[in-house]
């Protein structure tokens, strides 16, 4: 590390668990944001200013003016423009060494298994069903760390699903792609403006962790957060031997 960077992530540095060693490897890590909203913002945010070296953000959305409550990447200047952009220019502002690649679509099928391919590790920031089975069934295959979070109203969840270690399960053995969840969306039920920045801070918590190798204690757990109470409990995670999406995987380990 030069002189710059050790000044700059000298905090991190400081502390045994990462140490130089730790910050080296965030500064040769690839993290990949799918949702640059209410989650992404503060995900991104601490992933930037960790010293990620690369990021990759994805999100088809424009900012609009109803995300200014709580979707801290983004401010009134930015409106109307897309998200992936704004908040670009927000992590560019506050570590511009971070490598950027902003990519304004919706991430799914071919091009999602490419984007998970070329990542450490990736973060599930979106807001609905459907892309959480998608994010789940790429980083299974391509056997990646997902650390997966959801807020809405008051009730945070947090949880990191790695095909990698053998007792953890993934996010379709524990919430099947054929139950019948309904998207409880913000635009529809609200969601208390901390709330993402907990969760979402969180979220990055747990993917600096893994990037540094200290290790995840939410693999295989699910943090689940009341912010009516701020009262957080665990729930003991287990896999199931018959999930469509991991078991066969487990079997024929690939690389
Ligand atoms: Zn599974």
């Amino acid at each position: 590390l030069g002189d710059a960077e050790l000044l700059r992530y000298s905090r991190h540095i400081l502390l045994p668990e990462i140490g130089i060693e730790g910050q080296r490897r965030l500064l040769a890590s690839h993290a990949l944001v799918v949702g640059a909203g209410g989650l992404g913002s503060p995900a991104l945010m601490f992933l930037a200013s960790a010293g990620v070296g690369c990021i990759t953000l994805v999100d088809g959305d424009t900012v609009e003016v109803s995300n200014l409550q709580r979707q801290l990447a983004h401010s009134e200047a930015q409106l109307g423009r897309t998200k992936v952009a704004s908040a670009a220019q927000t992590l560019n502002g506050l570590n511009s060494q971070v490598k950027l690649r902003a990519l304004a679509l919706r991430a799914e099928g071919e091009k999602l298994q490419a984007l998970v391919q070329e990542a450490d590790v990736v973060l599930d920031c979106t807001d609905n069903f459907a892309s959480r089975q998608a994010i789940n069934r790429a980083c299974v295959a391509a056997r990646k760390p997902l650390v997966s979070a959801a807020a809405v109203g008051f009730d945070g969840q947090l949880s990191v699903f790695d095909v990698n270690d053998a007792a953890s399960p993934c996010y379709a053995c524990v919430f099947p792609a054929d139950a019948a969840f309904e998207d409880t969306a913000c635009a529809t039920m609200g969601v208390f403006a901390p709330l993402v920045g907990v969760v979402g801070s969180a979220q990055a918590a747990e993917a600096l962790k893994l990037l540094c190798g200290i290790g995840s204690h939410l693999r295989g757990r699910l943090w689940m957060l009341d912010a009516r109470r701020m009262h957080a409990e665990h729930l003991l995670l287990s896999r199931d031997g018959a999930c469509p999406v991991c078991a066969s995987q487990r079997e024929n380990p690939a690389g």
